[in-house]
């Protein structure tokens, strides 16, 4: 806009607060305040930047970590509309082409947080909500470094993304403040360092002169790992942790987990990952199994079954005296999750049990162990073994012997191993009280175990 000039604009020209910091504003909150200043609801104001677009669609909502091509159309009605340049600055836009539409958001969406003790200091007429709080993988307010909170600190209520300014900083359904004193958990240099990545990438779209990155870059660093995969024959390994399916053909877009992953693997800043692929994909690979740490799923709540489909398989895989593991699908049902889920929640302990089990004998012994492995637990079904040890039971071999013609030794082994399973399962199943207790750090960042399997080994 020159000077003296007046432009009419249909909206107000709001600027982005935050513009090239690590701080920017959502757009999400950008939006918000657009309502609170002209007394639009967020209905109409979605309905006009549509109908600006030729489209209906009061329905939609602009969301900060929306890569597809109608969020960026929407933002740039909102620009237009506004006469404010840079609004793609408060979304993750400039990485649309590396990655994926589901970035961010997990199994649920993303919950709505927010840190307790900028809302105590809130004033409205001031302050916004950062971009990086919509980003699950940073775990606490960059200012007060104390943990984010999703829910309200007297009655546990979650919070609708959408509450207006007016009452945001009130719980939805007590009316307590949802400002408190914040709580300070030691941070593991591992939080530390993924807090630090996390918010350069959103540094990195903050800058108003940044372009959208090429899709080249995911090229880049695709085949960069896919080299580096050959080379070690680790190519499903990789791939899971990247959540990279298909390695044959044209690359999928990344989440900011697997950007944030892989450049743990690499050892080089998230950044250099992007602007500089080719260079950075260069670097050492370092090594997966020598207890390497990479982040997990953050979705998954405490009491969730992943959680306990996952600490069955480490225990499993721990077992040094255990001769036989049943499959991964067995697993995931007896625990009640998918297989899709398990895998997404931990690539790591997922990819090192399905190795186990493939490299743990030949096919054909697998599949009479598996047989003598069901029989086995038909046979413990109706039995009660709480205190008992195997020994207690040791007509038992016959009977799945002949049950699953298989030889007397695999009878033994299949015995043995839905033993020691089915003691396994029913903690795990009991599991969620203990790990509720467990610190709530957990939640974001997950630990690989160490690869101390003998199954691995072999
Ligand atoms: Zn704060
Ligand atoms: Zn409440």
């Amino acid at each position: 806009m020159g000077e003296g000039k007046f432009v009419w604009t249909a909206l107000p020209p709001l600027p982005l607060r935050g513009l090239a910091s690590e701080l920017v504003e959502s757009i999400d909150y950008y939006v918000l305040r657009m309502s609170w200043t002209t007394g639009w609801s967020l209905s109409q104001i979605m309905g006009l930047l549509a109908s600006s677009n030729g489209r209906s669609g009061s329905g939609q909502r602009l969301r900060c970590y929306r890569t597809d091509e109608e969020a960026e159309r929407l933002v740039l009605s909102m620009e237009k509309l506004a006469g404010v340049p840079h609004l793609r600055c408060g979304t993750l836009l400039p990485l649309k082409d590396i990655i994926g539409r589901k970035a961010v958001s997990g199994w649920r969406g993303t919950p709505r947080r927010w840190c307790p003790l900028c809302y105590k200091r809130w004033d409205a007429t001031t302050d916004w909500e950062p971009l990086v709080w919509s980003i699950p993988h940073i775990s606490r307010c960059p200012i007060h470094r104390c943990l984010f909170s999703d829910k309200c600190p007297r009655c546990g209520a979650k919070q609708p993304g959408d509450r207006a300014i007016a009452t945001r900083c009130l719980c939805r359904k007590c009316k307590a403040s949802l400002g408190a004193d914040g709580s300070f958990a030691k941070q593991s240099k591992l939080h530390a360092w993924v807090d630090t990545q996390v918010l350069s990438l959103v540094n990195f779209c903050a800058e108003p002169s940044q372009q959208v990155l090429s899709a080249d870059v995911l090229s880049e660093l695709m085949s960069g790992l896919k080299a580096k995969a050959n080379g070690r024959n680790r190519i499903d390994l990789l791939g899971t942790a990247v959540s990279w399916s298909d390695p044959g053909n044209a690359p999928s877009p990344l989440s900011i987990r697997a950007l944030v992953n892989l450049s743990a693997f690499q050892g080089v800043p998230v950044v250099d990952l992007i602007m500089r692929p080719r260079e950075a994909m260069e670097a050492p690979l370092l090594d997966l199994w020598s207890g390497s740490h990479w982040i997990a799923s953050p979705f998954a709540r405490n009491e969730d079954p992943v959680k306990h489909a996952r600490w069955l398989a480490r225990r499993l895989l721990d077992d040094r005296s255990l001769r036989y593991i049943p499959p991964i699908s067995i697993l995931a049902k007896d625990s009640r999750v998918s297989l899709i889920k398990l895998r997404e929640f931990d690539p790591e302990v997922y990819a090192w049990y399905v190795h186990a089990y493939k490299r743990q004998c030949g096919p054909s012994l697998r599949q009479a162990r598996e047989r003598a492995f069901l029989v086995a637990l038909k046979c413990l079904e109706n039995l009660d073994i709480s205190g008992r040890s195997h020994h207690y039971f040791w007509w038992l071999p016959a009977e799945i012997e002949k049950k699953s013609h298989v030889d007397r030794s695999d009878a033994d082994v299949a015995f043995y191993a839905a033993m020691r399973y089915v003691r396994l399962l029913a903690r795990a199943l009991k599991h969620s009280e203990r790990l509720s207790m467990v610190t709530n750090s957990n939640r974001w960042i997950e630990s690989a175990p160490s690869p101390a399997s003998p199954l691995a080994a072999t």
